[in-house]
């Protein structure tokens, strides 16, 4: 019972096909190389799925994230309050823009930030807050959001995993400043890209100025701005995508669906009621020897990967915050026992089975 007959099957597997050839060689043909008329529609497009105002493409998520703070104001000595538990890029931009992260908790429920403990951490530093919807299960935004109103506080949502997410009814990065990245891992792709979703004119505005060196003129530097454009070629794949994203979005929700049904020896992820998760990763909690299952099942030919093995105030580049070890026991409990699974959309039913028997089997 080894992969002798069976192909490995991957952790993520990006779609990309004919349609997206042929929009890539007509951007080719157009000698349009920079950014232009495609990312311009891309961002009509997908201000219009998200249900916002606007939307600003950019050539990354980190970089989505770091205009985005800029943009609502967030600068030298500022703070911003975030989570411990996601991806490094999700704290390096509030270190990019010369601000400080602040952790709070992660709820166990989730693995996202803890809405109960956000007030304990605002200081009269802090300048804006910054939730991940993790794994594409939407954060307690409109309770974060309204704790933001209520002092006076930017809220940044790092939606990178959350494309389509739903938070009674609205999707993630439309609650406040909304950053998504295209990584070809991500629900959906454009090659390196991101873009940021927004319903205030104002903030729409600086997002366009900053990403464009500072200037709304040209050669005339309002701003601290640097180069953040997306290309066209990047534009018309994500335009392609995107039309197949709720497509991929219900693949995934219904691959998470057998798995969660077959899987019963591990801990299998949980849906908020009344949220959309889209299941950019498929994370269950194994009670003991996570690093031990986690080669046997590779070695079976399920692909799988631990997101994320450190939290982000116990990685080296963190260590001058100070944070030692106990300072945020959910999440460094978290990253001990996670195990994402295979969920993409190519997966077959019969792939779920068998991951869903493999996982059973040696776990
Ligand atoms: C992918 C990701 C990012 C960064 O996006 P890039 O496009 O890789 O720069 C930021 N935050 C989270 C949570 C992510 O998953």
């Amino acid at each position: 019972m080894t992969t002798t007959e069976r192909p490995f099957i991957p952790v993520a597997k990006p779609l990309v096909g004919d349609e997206e050839k042929r929009a890539v060689m007509a951007v080719l043909d157009s000698g349009q190389l920079a950014q232009g008329s495609r990312v311009e529609a891309f961002e009509k497009a997908f201000a219009e799925y998200i249900g916002t105002k606007h939307a600003i493409g950019v050539n990354s998520g980190t970089a989505a994230l770091i205009v985005a703070l800029q943009a609502n104001g967030v600068g030298a000595g500022d703070e911003v309050i975030t989570t411990p538990f996601s991806f490094i890029a999700t704290a390096t931009s509030i270190i990019a823009c010369g601000a400080t992260p602040v952790f709070v908790d992660i709820d166990p429920f989730d693995l996202n930030m803890d809405p109960n403990q956000l007030e304990d951490a605002i200081t009269d530093r802090t300048k804006a807050v910054m939730p991940v919807h993790l794994y594409g299960h939407p954060a307690r935004i409109e309770e974060i959001a309204e704790i933001c109103e209520d002092n006076e506080l930017a809220l940044v949502e790092d939606a990178a995993q959350a494309h389509g997410a739903e938070h009674k009814g609205r999707r993630a990065g439309a609650f406040g400043t909304g950053c998504f990245s295209f990584y070809p891992t991500k629900n959906m792709t454009t090659g390196e890209g991101g873009i940021i979703t927004t319903d205030d004119d104002e903030v729409a505005r600086l997002c366009r100025i900053i990403r464009s060196h500072g200037q709304e003129q040209r050669y005339i530097h309002e701003y601290f701005g640097l180069n953040w454009r997306m290309q066209d070629v990047n534009g018309a794949i994500g335009l392609v995508q995107l039309g197949y994203l709720e497509d991929w979005n219900r693949a995934r929700i219904s691959n998470a669906e057998g798995l969660s049904r077959l899987i019963r020896s591990v801990e299998t992820p949980k849906v908020r009621e009344g949220d959309r998760h889209v299941f950019h990763q498929y994370t269950v909690r194994v009670s003991k020897d996570r690093d031990g299952l986690l080669k046997r099942l590779n070695e079976a030919g399920v692909g799988c990967a631990v997101h994320y093995p450190i939290p982000i105030h116990q990685q080296p580049i963190m260590q001058k915050l100070g944070f030692g070890e106990g300072s945020f026991p959910v999440a460094e409990e978290a990253a001990k026992h996670v195990i994402s699974l295979p969920i993409h959309p190519q997966l077959g039913p019969e792939d779920v089975e068998y991951i869903a028997a493999t996982v059973n089997r040696l776990a």
